[in-house]
């Protein structure tokens, strides 16, 4: 840690002393530096539908959103952000008081919990966790409180009894995600009728990341939380065209939530960006107006590379989870003769021109997820079926 000269005081505060570097970075410059296939960080390596990136060109070039937006996002896009919760889910959204659009979803997450927690409240996050929660509930000034997800059956599962265990009377909110990133779990229709009623009966708010919401597969599916008795009032969800468009560089996400709790966590996100992405959020609107199939076609691509990637690790050797949704598969690398996954993807490069990401980096219990690695398949077919050929080079 640098200090500042002549002092022994650290120059990052004790609240983000532990986040000092990701380990995207190490790893996506390793993959860099030697060549590797990145299979490490999220993103596609394809751009999503052309008419939608048309539809940027034609807000910049026509002025639409080359200033600020309004506060709480165009209306174009609150309008189709709402539209498609009602379509999809069957759920009713007020566009102007009831959704909010953020820079993403990591905003959206960030400023609910500015908004929503005291300094000393308990939040509970399902371990493994996706990096910026344990960021955000640091910034807010919470006490993180992991419930982990234990791999059974060929499934990462929630344990509902650890779940209610770890509420008390400290706990102020419980932030959710599912499709769950990076174990690939969808939460079924029993394990959210259970949370919802914990919720209830507790009194907790809810923030539920639904990023993955259309990436679901076989017979898994996406509910949102939000449709459960009791939770549309105590629930924020979140949503982002990043995941579900392939556009991960535009950053646009939102929250739909009743107007008191939109309301609370617009206080926040007006000082952290107060606007992003304008034109961006006009091409979004139209994106989200997409016809079904081109929901269907997505999954189903996406389908494909899990079950090639899948089937590649397989045959390399790694036991596999496979996933239900999102575009990551966890692996175990004890049948390898490995168990420190650190180790393992640090020397992974070198050793097969493959980069992936520990699962440790997800969990405070380093220990439970020390065997587990996470690939990403949201690549092109060619660049997975190389990854493939370079891992099977670990058997011999
Ligand atoms: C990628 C991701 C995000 C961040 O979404 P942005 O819209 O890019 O900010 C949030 N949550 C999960 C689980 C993710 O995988």
């Amino acid at each position: 840690m640098t200090s500042t000269a002549g002092s022994a005081r650290p120059l990052l505060n004790r609240r983000l002393a532990e986040f000092g570097t990701t380990i995207f970075a190490e790893m996506s410059a390793l993959a860099v530096t030697t060549g590797a296939i990145n299979l490490g960080q999220g993103f596609p390596d394809t751009d999503g539908p052309e008419p939608v990136r048309e539809a940027a060109v034609r807000a910049l070039r026509d002025g639409r959103g080359n200033q600020y937006p309004p506060g709480p996002g165009v209306p174009e896009l609150r309008t189709a952000i709402a539209r498609h919760q009602l379509d999809h889910y069957a759920l009713t959204y007020d566009p102007d008081l009831e959704v909010l659009v953020t820079a993403g979803a990591t905003e959206a997450i960030a400023a609910s919990l500015l908004a929503l927690v005291e300094p000393g409240d308990e939040v509970i996050a399902l371990e493994p966790y996706y990096d910026s929660y344990a960021a955000s509930i640091a910034m807010a000034g919470g006490t993180r409180v992991p419930v982990t997800l234990r791999p059974s059956e060929g499934r990462f599962r929630l344990d509902l009894d650890e779940l209610r265990d770890a509420i008390t009377p400290r706990t102020r909110l419980l932030l959710l995600n599912t499709p769950h990133n990076p174990t690939g779990t969808v939460l079924t229709r029993a394990e959210l009728t259970e949370i919802a009623r914990l919720a209830v009966e507790h009194d907790l708010l809810v923030v539920t990341d639904e990023v993955y919401e259309h990436l679901v597969f076989d017979d898994a599916e996406h509910i949102p939380l939000a449709s459960f008795p009791g939770m549309r009032e105590r629930t924020i969800s979140i949503g982002s065209a990043g995941k579900t468009f392939s556009f991960t560089g535009w950053k646009v996400g939102w929250v739909t939530s009743t107007p008191e709790l939109v309301a609370a966590v617009r206080s926040a996100k007006q000082y952290l960006t107060y606007v992003a992405s304008g034109p961006f959020q006009y091409a979004i609107a139209e994106a989200l107006a997409l016809p079904a199939s081109f929901f269907a076609d997505f999954r189903a691509d996406m389908r494909a590379k899990r079950d090639l990637l899948s089937a590649g690790l397989t045959a390399a050797g790694f036991d596999v989870y496979r996933p239900a949704g999102t575009y990551f598969v966890t692996t175990d690398i004890r049948p390898l003769g490995e168990s420190d996954g650190f180790a393992f993807c640090r020397a992974l490069p070198e050793r097969a021109g493959v980069v992936a990401i520990p699962n440790a980096v997800f969990y405070d219990h380093r220990e439970a997820g020390a065997p587990f690695v996470r690939f990403a398949f949201c690549k092109r077919m060619g660049a997975l079926e190389e990854a493939i050929e370079r891992l099977s080079k670990l058997r011999k």
